[in-house]
């Protein structure tokens, strides 16, 4: 079959590569029909995901039709429609039957953390879903069924493997209540996605944060947010925190670690411009209000010395974060899709076959094209 393979930093290829089997009695293999890049495949391809092995298949936004299902599932059957989430999971465990199971205890045999597809052998060491077929272990929990009846096409719930449950969760487990106002950092897909629920959340005042001129245009045009470039102040927490006359009681960083930059240029940034990796903690440690919440939903990979720790201690911060449970939050993002009280596809700027997946790569991370997201389609 034909997969995007990770060749090195900045390097994908498009390549002919094994067809996946059935591996466990309950393993279900799905023929994907759409598939999406995301902001955390661009960590990866940038090096900064460790235990990246050359060939490994990426990718884990995906969608499509049951193949093949072992002799234990019960849940789906060769034919059905099926939405497969980021997270690997058991079902059965500690994390699993607490709503957390992005920390499932049994899918990550390589270590004490979650595990996901095409996200490095750290992350599970799993097959990714750019690819025309995925392996999907435990069959009977981790892939989401599509009831029969939906004619919705792929691009309306495809973004129900991460990026919709992500920024659900983001605003959800921040505490976003009617009447606050929130600041959400990044205008990318997760970002333009978490203004959205914002305002369903009941927001007075959502204001969206950015560099990239094209995002912040399509943040105001498609979801009626203030914007707010953070090049053009020299202290941009201050800036917020008196838009938000002493700050927002939520801000969310979509940001994580900086795409569009390689990571020295990143801190160098972080320093001067307060953009990338530490440049949003920073500008959030200042925007959020006394008391306030800090939801970290953009991805970082390492250790960083300059967080500012005290700061947020000495303003009673509530800081939240990680790789976000979408599993249990699928059932009730799709009826609300479903029922059309939300609609993704206005993110939506590119959609490809996966043959062009190299040149999506390339756009989506230069921020070019007026990429904002991107579609494989198969
Ligand atoms: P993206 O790279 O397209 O978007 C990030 C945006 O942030 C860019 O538009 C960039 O210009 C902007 N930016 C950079 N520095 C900034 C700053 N200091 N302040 C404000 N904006 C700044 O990526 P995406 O697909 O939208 O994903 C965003 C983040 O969410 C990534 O880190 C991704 O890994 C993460 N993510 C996390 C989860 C999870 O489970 N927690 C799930 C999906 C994605
Ligand atoms: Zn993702």
């Amino acid at each position: 079959m034909k997969a995007v393979t990770y060749q090195g930093i900045r390097n994908v290829v498009v390549k002919e590569v094994d067809d996946p089997k059935l591996e466990k009695s309950d393993d279900i293999v799905v023929r994907i029909t759409s598939t999406a890049i995301c902001g955390s495949d661009i960590h990866l391809i940038h090096g900064m995901i460790p235990n990246m092995p050359t060939d490994f298949i990426i990718g884990h936004e995906p969608m499509g039709i049951v193949e093949e299902v072992g002799p234990e599932v019960t849940k789906v059957k060769k034919g059905d429609r099926v939405i497969i989430p980021f997270n690997i999971a058991c079902g059965e465990c500690f994390y699993c039957k607490n709503q957390l199971e992005s920390q499932c205890d049994h899918a990550n045999p390589h270590g004490d953390a979650g595990a996901y597809f095409g996200y490095s052998e750290t992350f599970g060491g799993y097959a990714g879903g750019q690819a025309e077929f995925l392996r999907v272990p435990y069959g009977n929990f981790t892939p989401f069924r599509v009831p029969d009846d939906c004619e919705l096409e792929d691009e309306k719930i495809l973004f129900l493997a991460d990026i919709i449950p992500t920024a659900y969760w983001g605003v959800d487990t921040a505490g976003v209540k009617p009447g606050d106002t929130v600041i959400v950092l990044g205008c990318g897909p997760v970002g333009l996605l978490t203004q959205k629920f914002a305002w369903l959340k009941g927001a007075k005042r959502v204001i969206a944060v950015d560099y990239i001129q094209y995002r912040l245009e399509l943040a105001k045009k498609v979801n009626q947010v203030e914007v707010v470039d953070f090049t053009t102040e020299d202290n941009i927490g201050n800036h917020l925190k008196e838009m938000t006359h002493g700050g927002a009681d939520v801000v969310i960083d979509c940001v994580g670690m900086d795409g569009k930059r390689t990571f020295l240029e990143t801190v160098e940034t972080a320093l001067k411009l307060q953009g990338g990796a530490m440049g949003a903690i920073v500008i959030a440690s200042q925007a959020v209000r006394k008391g306030g919440t800090i939801q970290l939903v953009g991805v970082y990979g390492m250790r960083y010395n300059a967080f500012p720790l005290g700061d947020l201690f000495a303003r009673n911060i509530t800081l939240k974060m990680g790789q976000a449970p979408v599993i249990h939050y699928m059932p009730h993002l799709y009826s609300m899709i479903q029922r059309g009280e939300f609609d993704p596809t206005d993110i939506i700027t590119h959609r490809l076959p996966l043959e062009q997946a190299k040149h999506a790569y390339e756009i989506f991370d230069a921020k070019k094209d007026g990429c904002i997201k991107v579609v494989l389609k198969l």
